[in-house]
């Protein structure tokens, strides 16, 4: 199907972006990679009057690499992440960007459209969640940073104003002898997965966990933080007695509905599965050892 009929801006700066907003009225839609936005126009789903594209924005699509932080720019796409030096350094973004889709989502999504749409089953939210994440929001009145903790307040809601947009998300770079994972499990490349989570754990001397950060994607309505399962390991010894303890902590954290990707129980399950597979990954790779993760499909 085709989406119904639209007007189409393109804005040269934020402050056009956000001024084209604030004139063409709650209709009117950002739009970045489109991967999100021009499925749910086809099906007429999202009706927006007006389409303003950002793409053409200076700077949007830099990454920076101030002391001690990541900033990339709203535009950056999965894939420049996939491939990056941000990606290398911090092994928990390339299996986030790795494994989003096909190669043409990829190269087309960008991280900051993925924060905007807040989609409970997408992987960033999740995945920068468990890293010390902020992201910048810009309108007319100037610049907010805003926690990502408080940035994704609902299924599909954010705190952003109809006149601002997602110009940056920036990443603290966690303290040495740390290490992550996010591991996603799909039923094949092209969908969103059933269940994912991501850990972020720093290790200290005798496999003593000094700081863990355990979140939960696709089993609520929006990324859940399992806290109690972070209480879990702080300041205990990594042994599988205090895994097992944090796993079934995140379980009950836990919020899954039923739908087409399986049962509330089934996904329950799954997501332990994965947070007990991302807590040793995470170890392992907080120790110096070098590991691929990332996306699981089923049947293989
Ligand atoms: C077949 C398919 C499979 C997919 N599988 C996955 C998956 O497994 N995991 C996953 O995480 N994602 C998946 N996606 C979604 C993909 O990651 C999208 O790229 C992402 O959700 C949205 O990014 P975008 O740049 O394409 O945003 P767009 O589609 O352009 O926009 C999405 C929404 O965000 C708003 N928006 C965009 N950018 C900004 C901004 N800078 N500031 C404010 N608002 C903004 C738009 O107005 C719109 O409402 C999939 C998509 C497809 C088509």
């Amino acid at each position: 199907m085709y989406a119904a009929p639209f007007s189409y801006y393109r804005a040269a700066s934020v402050q056009e972006a956000a001024k084209l907003l604030q004139e063409l009225g709650e209709e009117a839609r950002v739009i970045a990679g489109g991967q999100s936005l021009i499925p749910l126009m086809k099906m007429r789903m999202a009706r927006p009057t007006a389409l303003i594209d950002i793409n053409f924005i200076p700077g949007l699509s830099d990454v920076q690499t101030p002391k001690g932080e990541l900033r990339f720019g709203a535009l950056v796409r999965h894939a420049d992440l996939e491939h990056s030096a941000a990606g290398a350094t911090l092994p928990i973004l390339h299996d986030c960007a790795a494994g989003i889709a096909d190669v043409q989502v990829r190269n087309l999504g960008t991280i900051g459209g993925s924060l905007a749409e807040a989609d409970p089953s997408g992987d960033w939210g999740t995945a920068l969640l468990a890293l010390d994440t902020a992201v910048i929001c810009s309108g007319p009145s100037g610049q907010r940073t805003v926690p990502l903790e408080n940035f994704i307040t609902d299924a599909y809601t954010t705190v952003l104003a109809h006149d601002e947009i997602v110009t940056e998300v920036r990443v603290k770079v966690p303290s040495k002898n740390s290490g992550g994972a996010h591991l996603a499990f799909k039923r094949s490349a092209p969908v969103y997965p059933t269940a994912s989570a991501s850990v972020q754990l720093t290790l200290g001397d005798q496999n003593m966990c000094k700081d863990a950060r355990v979140v939960l994607g696709c089993v609520g309505l929006k990324a859940i933080r399992a806290k109690e399962a972070e209480g879990v390991l702080r300041g205990k010894p990594l042994d599988e007695k205090n895994i097992w303890a944090a796993v079934d902590a995140a379980r009950a954290a836990a919020d899954p509905q039923s739908d087409m990707r399986g049962s509330a129980d089934y996904k329950r399950v799954l997501v332990g599965a994965l947070v007990h597979r991302a807590i040793e990954i995470a170890a392992r790779r907080a120790r110096g050892e070098s590991m691929e993760a990332g996306h699981e499909y089923a049947g293989r």
